[in-house]
């Protein structure tokens, strides 16, 4: 064994878990760096002592990074990981589905800019989020880029027709030279396409509240090379003020993933 840094537990830790965790198949969860029992219990509805008893755990402040936490179910605590991993909700949704999540532009390609932001910047911040929920309904992501690289369209479509079984969602912000325009749209270019837009739309404008400008038919080069079902959502407008003091913040980029997250589980996979 190599030697494990020790966690403290403190309140911050407990917040920052949020966005850092790892969810393995089975109601397995590694400890990473800022994991605290608190928030497991948080994150898993389920309390401290269950976790404790669960996994033989005496003190809760010396929880190391690689160390597998058992999940329990909502049932009584069994020994049997299998059901832990059934009575998991959402933990085996996503099993055997790959998700394609292209983060748009990047690199020397910025995107849109607009008072000082970069839609690259903004794309990347929702993708990231968008891989946490859709990992932990067991969904396999695959992420076009993760580092502020410039990719170009057909790269990213030849990555997505490597995996079968698979879904391509590419994220955008919009900006238009109409200051005034604002809301989220999603684009399809193909019948597939065109379900998982509408069912990931759905939730958008819903969970975000934002001004439904619906789902619409482009033949974008990155919809047409890809042979799965492909769709590129514009979480909303840069170029309109509000929208953009909005969109820059932590909270939008959250809800934006779990909506988006909710779409995919809610499209009829075939
Ligand atoms: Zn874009």
């Amino acid at each position: 064994m190599y030697p494990v840094k020790t966690i403290r537990l403190t309140l911050v830790a407990a917040l920052m878990l949020l966005c850092s965790g790892t969810l393995l198949y089975g109601g397995i969860h590694t400890i990473r760096k800022g994991d605290t029992l608190y928030a497991l219990a948080r994150q898993y509805k389920t309390s401290v002592a269950t976790l404790k008893s669960y996994n033989g755990i005496k003190d809760h402040r010396n929880l190391q990074i690689g160390q597998r936490i058992k999940i329990p179910g909502s049932s009584s605590p069994s020994s049997s990981s299998t059901k832990a991993q059934s009575s998991y909700p959402g933990s085996t949704v996503g099993r055997g589905k790959t998700v394609v999540i292209d983060a748009g532009h990047g690199g020397k390609d910025w995107g849109a800019y607009r008072g000082g932001v970069k839609e690259s910047y903004l794309n990347m911040k929702v993708a990231s989020k968008l891989e946490y929920y859709l990992k932990l309904h067991g969904y396999r992501v695959v992420m076009t880029r993760r580092s502020d690289s410039f990719l170009s369209l057909s790269r990213r479509a030849s990555i997505a027709n490597r995996y079968r079984n698979a879904i391509f969602v590419s994220i955008h912000f919009n900006a238009t030279r109409n200051t005034w325009v604002r809301g989220a749209e999603t684009f399809y270019a193909g019948a597939a396409g065109r379900q998982l837009a509408s069912s990931i739309h759905r939730e958008l404008a819903r969970k975000c509240r934002m001004k439904n400008r619906g789902v619409r038919f482009a033949r974008f080069a990155v919809l047409v090379q890809t042979k799965c079902p492909a769709v590129l959502v514009e979480c909303g407008f840069i170029s309109n003020s509000s929208e953009r003091a909005r969109c820059v913040t932590s909270s939008f980029h959250t809800t934006a993933a779990q909506a988006i997250a909710e779409g995919i589980r809610k499209y009829r996979w075939r």
